[in-house]
Order: structure tokens, then C-alpha cells, then sequence
């Protein structure tokens, strides 16, 4: 799953990365309101956190813009003191929640899960393909009884294969759902996630659930043939 910060202070925005991606995340992170909604639009984030005070566009611009647009992203307005931000005035704009600074961490990854819950209300809550199922909000996968733990990137490439149901995922796409958009490295380290995951969700019950298509994607098989 990625998320966007936009917060211009940048120890704040470098702990929330921290802390973020510790937990599993791909983190992207804007400190100012243009670049913000630029990314914003760029890329499908699962949500966006995002500061009120900020340089260029503010944090209810941002967010007003994107609901014009069509743009229903889950966003967690975060703002410096109560009193600052104006409830009515958020929910005007399209914003979901709110937290006031300072937050404690877990207080915002509860936050950020009850919201991810909300969001994901469109898409079934746990994701399922023959006996294999992944459930996003509880963090857990598993064949039948069987729980199989996954690192937080292998998850995250599990997911957004299963999110695609039966459709072919390209390299390049899985690169943009589960690395930040400052990765530089090798686009090949798709290709060792997928082992991985392969070794875990297939290779102890002699299935084959990950298809690899010709041109440079991956697919889910729904009955997974041995
Ligand atoms: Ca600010």
C-alpha cells in the first residue's frame, strides 16, 4: 500500500516516512501543496496525509481540488494546533478525518487503518483466489488454515496482484504500487519479490497461483493448477 505525505516540516514528514515504512508501507512525501496535489494525481495512492499550513496550495486546496477532479482518495488532514482546523470547513472540501499535532504514532497508524477500512469498502475486505486469502486491514495471509507470513514487500506485491483479480499486472506497475517513487534501483527486484512470494504461497502446497505472462507481468490464477 502507498502513501502520500504532504507536510512541509521535514523532521516531521522524515518520522512519519520512518515510522510508515517500518510498518509496510511505500511512502511518497511532498513538502509543499503544489507538488503535493501533483503527485496526488500522478499516482494511486492509498491514501494521503496531509498538513493544513502549507507553502503554495493549502492543505483544504489540495484537498478540494482533488475532489473536483474526481479524486476520491482517502485523506487524514493533519493540523498544528486545535482550534486551527475548521471540521465543517474539511468535511466542505472532501476531507475524511482529522488528527491535531502533535499525534502520538500509534494513534495515527489507527487512524490510517480505520480509513484504509472505509476505503477499501469498494473492494471485498479480504482478497481471495481458490483456497489463498490476504486480508489488507489485519495485515494477514494464509492458505485454508494455514497462515503463511509474508515480509511487508512481498505482501504488498501479493496485494496488488489480488486487487487486479484476474488481470495482468506489469513489472512497471507493481513497481509504482509497492516501491516509493524514489526508488532507483534494479526494476528486476520485481522478479525477486515474486520468487519470494511464490516460495511462500505456492511452493509448500505444490500450487501455482502467480502466472507469469509473456511481455513482462504477472497474473492470478484463479484455481491454481499443480
Ligand atoms: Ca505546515
Amino acid at each position: 500500500m502507498r502513501l502520500l505525505v504532504i507536510e512541509d516540516e521535514e523532521r516531521l514528514a522524515a518520522s512519519l516516512v520512518r515510522g510508515l515504512s517500518a510498518v509496510g508501507y511505500a511512502v511518497d512525501v511532498a513538502h509543499d501543496g503544489v507538488t503535493g496535489l501533483h503527485l496526488a494525481r500522478e499516482h494511486p495512492y492509498g491514501a494521503v496525509l496531509l498538513d493544513i499550513m502549507l507553502p503554495g496550495l493549502n492543505g483544504y486546496q489540495v484537498c478540494a481540488r482533488l475532489r473536483a477532479e474526481g479524486n476520491d482518495v482517502p485523506v487524514l488532514m493533519l493540523t498544528a494546533k486545535s482550534g486551527e482546523y475548521d471540521e465543517a470547513e474539511g468535511l466542505d472540501t472532501g476531507a475524511d478525518d482529522y488528527l491535531a499535532k502533535p499525534f502520538s504514532y500509534v494513534v495515527l497508524e489507527a487512524r490510517l487503518r480505520a480509513l484504509l477500512r472505509r476505503g477499501g469498502a469498494r473492494t471485498p475486505a479480504v482478497l481471495e483466489a481458490g483456497d489463498l486469502w490476504l486480508d489488507p486491514a489485519r495485515r494477514a495471509c494464509g492458505r485454508g488454515e494455514t497462515v503463511i507470513a509474508l515480509t511487508p514487500k512481498e505482501f504488498g506485491v501479493l496485494e496488488s496482484l489480488l486487487r487486479r483479480g484476474d488481470e495482468v499486472v506489469s513489472k512497471q506497475d507493481l513497481l509504482d504500487e509497492v516501491w516509493s517513487a524514489d526508488f532507483t534501483g534494479d526494476p528486476n527486484i520485481v522478479q525477486v519479490y515474486i520468487s519470494a512470494v511464490r516460495r511462500k504461497i505456492d511452493g509448500p502446497f505444490g500450487t501455482e497461483t502467480i502466472e507469469t505472462v509473456r511481455g513482462g507481468g504477472y497474473r492470478i490464477r484463479e484455481s491454481s493448477p499443480s
